[in-house]
């Protein structure tokens, strides 16, 4: 591999002079700060919110590293993961010169980012059992793409990506390989984080949003090389995490025995609710899962997607995503939420 961060770095990232706020000029302790413009007075909460957060998020980075096994400088902090999405195509991909692949059926928001940011994308499709198809890929990679999404475990199919596949691809591409671990707390696969050393061109995206409960607070974290991470901290808003958020997830992230249980009773629900499902005559095939929503395929997806909804229950219709066609993508809930689910499916009448 003969990765070269300067070689896939945009030019105007690479001589841009980050915004220096307040809080990045003069860092220490210090009795009164007359320094940011902000109301001294405090705030009108019962909470005081009057001073800025930290831009770095060095608390919470710490507790994450020690959790993760991974040096707090290899972390970077987004509003979301979504935000580190943004962040990679702002930061190496010009707009209406380089390109990304992506392999579909996978996560929407690697296509949304690219159309924003005015960046090309190449799809390449996953195999008929969801896996990467590497001459494609290989056919596909020219000089200008810079970045490779891969989901795993893939949102919406549920399954892990094979590990040997991304290898290839990280031993292989000049440029960054970027696996989304959304679900990964829900795999029976190990996270790439442990690779950071290996593979100067991965960058491992996790989150709070989905096994740790967090949603709301809007907290994604990536994972890569200092280099990159130094890339990172410098193209985001200066204060792209709230204090509410930060004081949260670093109080969430002293409950991971309470996280972890519930990884447990919700691998069960969907053991459960696969077996209450699987035969029923209009289901045609439920997919593995690696994850927390399982995909179902069946024979009127349009129709018991519409006849859910009327009786009160949300599930996500994928029956016109390609290779997901006939499918519903279905969150696995609280036992009594899938066993709500499992009642309706059971009374509903192919029309
Ligand atoms: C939900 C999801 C995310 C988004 O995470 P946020 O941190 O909430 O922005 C990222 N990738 C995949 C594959 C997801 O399903």
């Amino acid at each position: 591999m003969n990765f070269d961060i300067n070689k896939i770095i945009r030019p105007n990232i690479k001589t841009l002079k980050p915004y220096s706020s307040a809080r990045d000029e003069f860092s220490g302790e210090a009795s009164v700060y007359l320094d940011a413009n902000e109301n001294a007075f405090g705030s009108p909460l019962a909470t005081n919110y009057h001073r800025y957060p930290d831009p770095m998020q060095y608390a919470v980075k710490m507790r994450l590293s020690a959790i993760k096994g991974v040096p707090a400088r290899n972390i970077f902090l987004g509003n979301g993961s979504d935000e580190a999405i943004d962040i990679l195509f702002r930061s190496f991909c010009n707009p209406g010169v380089d390109n990304v692949i992506i392999v579909p059926p996978t996560y929407g928001m690697y296509e949304v980012s690219a159309n924003i940011n005015d960046v090309a994308l190449k799809r390449v499709n996953l195999t008929a059992d969801f896996q990467l198809d590497l001459d494609s890929i290989a056919e596909a990679i020219d000089v200008n793409t810079k970045l490779i999404f891969i989901c795993s475990p893939n949102n919406p199919t549920g399954n892990s990506i094979h590990r040997e596949d991304i290898e290839t691809l990280l031993a292989n591409f000049n440029g960054i390989i970027v696996v989304d671990e959304a679900y990964i707390n829900f795999s029976r696969q190990k996270s790439f984080i442990q690779e950071l050393t290996e593979y100067a061109n991965l960058v491992v995206l996790q989150t709070l949003s989905k096994a740790w409960g967090l949603a709301a607070l809007r907290v994604g974290m990536a994972f890569a090389s200092e280099e990159i991470i130094e890339v990172f901290n410098r193209v985001k808003p200066p204060y792209n995490i709230n204090e509410a958020s930060q004081q949260l997830a670093l109080e969430a992230l002293q409950n991971v025995d309470q996280v972890n249980q519930w990884i447990k009773e919700l691998l069960k629900e969907r053991d459960a609710l696969v077996l209450a499902i699987k035969d029923f005559d209009f289901v045609v095939d439920i997919y593995p899962s690696d994850a927390n929503f399982i995909l179902v395929k069946t024979t009127n997806a349009d129709a018991i997607y519409k006849y859910l909804t009327q009786v009160g229950i949300i599930v996500r219709n994928r029956n016109k995503v390609e290779l997901c066609e006939g499918c519903l993508r279905i969150t696995v809930g609280t036992k009594e939420e899938n066993e709500a689910l499992i009642d309706a499916l059971k009374q509903f009448k192919e029309s």
